[in-house]
């Protein structure tokens, strides 16, 4: 049963984070036998082993977001960052391309610290998380927008089409992922 990591409740239905404290739900497992463990058990009810490196915890109720969703939220992006460079220009600062790279620097690598989200995949259900579904640092989150404004160039985006693991170019390189929160259609409840 998958639960929360900060408070321990149990996961209900469908939902990927905890209503309380926003953790993200996990489901842990013996590192030697990987049967389920319980929060907070020391010993493996499976193998017996003894649990002290810490279980490995894995995140449920997450899949990995479609192309044509992350086009929206990349779209709905695009329209956001474009009203604030037209209130940026309304101040009078001055514009041009530093200011736009600026300021998408700002959105990309600075929103989904610690399992944030743009505003776009925030209104398309999505976090952005590394590979093992953990909260990106800032200098993972860098390293991200960086690799993706790189990937760009040779179209590395579209390679999540053909990914199984719905990864572009630059998740790949740095192991991090774009999910859903919208559970699997077998997780939904009936
Ligand atoms: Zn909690
Ligand atoms: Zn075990």
């Amino acid at each position: 049963m998958p639960h929360c990591p900060a408070c321990q409740q149990e996961a209900p239905a469908a939902v990927s984070r905890c209503p309380l404290d926003r953790s993200f739900f996990v489901l842990s497992r013996c590192p030697r036998c990987e049967a389920e463990v319980f929060p907070k058990e020391r010993f493996c009810a499976a193998c017996g082993s003894h649990l002290e490196g810490g279980p490995v915890r894995l995140a449920a109720r997450l899949t990995a977001a479609s192309v044509p969703a992350r086009v929206a939220a990349s779209l709905l992006d695009g329209l956001a960052l474009l009203v604030a460079y037209e209130i940026w220009l309304s101040l009078e600062w001055g514009g041009g391309l530093p200011v736009v790279a600026l300021l998408a620097a700002a959105w990309w690598g600075l929103l989904p610290v610690r399992a944030g989200q743009t505003l776009g995949q925030h209104v398309m259900g999505q976090v952005v998380l590394t590979e093992d579904r953990q909260e990106l640092n800032l200098k993972a989150s860098l390293a991200r927008m960086l690799a993706a404004a790189f990937s760009w160039a040779f179209l590395g985006p579209l390679r999540a089409l053909f990914r199984a693991d719905g990864a572009t170019t630059s998740e790949a390189w740095t192991r991090t992922r774009t999910w859903s929160l919208q559970p699997d259609a077998e997780e939904t409840p009936a």
